[in-house]
């Protein structure tokens, strides 16, 4: 499948035409960015790696019955999808406190939550992506109330699932964000899973394997992609 037309280029990613109407490639880049793009730069090869581990988690989601807008991997940064109508709602899901949650609440990065928080924000740039909950998106028809029912389910099974699989990795799923979109009659998970859109902690160090270490300007940032990629390939076998 080759790629037609430039449709759209966010901050981590192209997305191309092809000549199926309902599929789209997403080509996936070096750039990195942070703080809604107040802070930019470059991460080597960091456009390889999260089309290789999405791809491995896209699948692993598939496999647990959750469809995705995954095709197939293409080659090394692109990846045959599903055109969706995406939601303009993002979901994260926390299992300890780090991030937006510690400053939101004043609490420690690292208290581990007796039960996970999941939350919405309106994907909107211009706004730094507010917290809102279901009222909003249902009174400003970002999503119906039976599609976020149905979100909100799935997103509890991808947490126990991967928190399961990099548990098997020697890791902590911390928190990560997901976005879904509309395929016809079906909501798919769509975006990516990797470690610009999860945290991910060693287990026993909390040594951070995520855009933390860009973020935050931790160093060995190209080192800890790869090594994230060598793990998730080595749990996917
Ligand atoms: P926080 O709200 O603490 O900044 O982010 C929570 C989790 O969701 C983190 O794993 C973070 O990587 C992910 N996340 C939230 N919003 C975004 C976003 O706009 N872009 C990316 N790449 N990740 C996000």
């Amino acid at each position: 499948m080759e790629k037609k037309e430039l449709m759209y280029e966010g901050k981590a990613k192209k997305v191309f035409s092809t000549e199926d109407p309902s599929l789209y490639i997403q080509s996936f880049k070096d750039d990195a960015t942070a703080f809604n793009a107040k802070k930019k730069g470059t991460i080597q090869n960091k456009g390889i790696v999260n089309n290789k581990i999405s791809s491995i988690l896209f699948q692993l989601v598939e496999k647990k019955g959750i469809p995705t807008h995954f095709v197939k991997q293409l080659n090394d940064r692109d990846m045959l999808v599903k055109k969706l109508e995406i939601i303009k709602v993002e979901v994260t899901i926390r299992n300890v406190v780090a991030g937006g949650m510690a400053k939101m609440l004043g609490l420690e990065e690292g208290i581990v939550l007796d039960s996970p928080v999941f939350e919405y924000h309106y994907k909107h740039d211009a706004l730094d992506d507010p917290l809102i909950n279901d009222y909003h998106a249902i009174a400003i028809n970002l999503a119906t109330k039976e599609e976020l029912a149905y979100i909100e389910k799935t997103a509890f099974t991808i947490n126990a699932m991967l928190k399961d699989f990099f548990a098997g990795l020697g890791i902590d799923l911390i928190d990560f964000k997901l976005e879904f979109g509309r395929y016809g009659d079906e909501i798919l998970l769509g975006d990516e899973i990797s470690p610009d859109t999860c945290r991910f902690w060693e287990k026993g160090t909390n040594r951070k394997l995520d855009k933390d270490r860009f973020r935050r300007d931790l160093g060995g940032i190209e080192e800890t992609y790869q090594e994230m990629l060598a793990k998730v390939t080595s749990g996917a076998v």
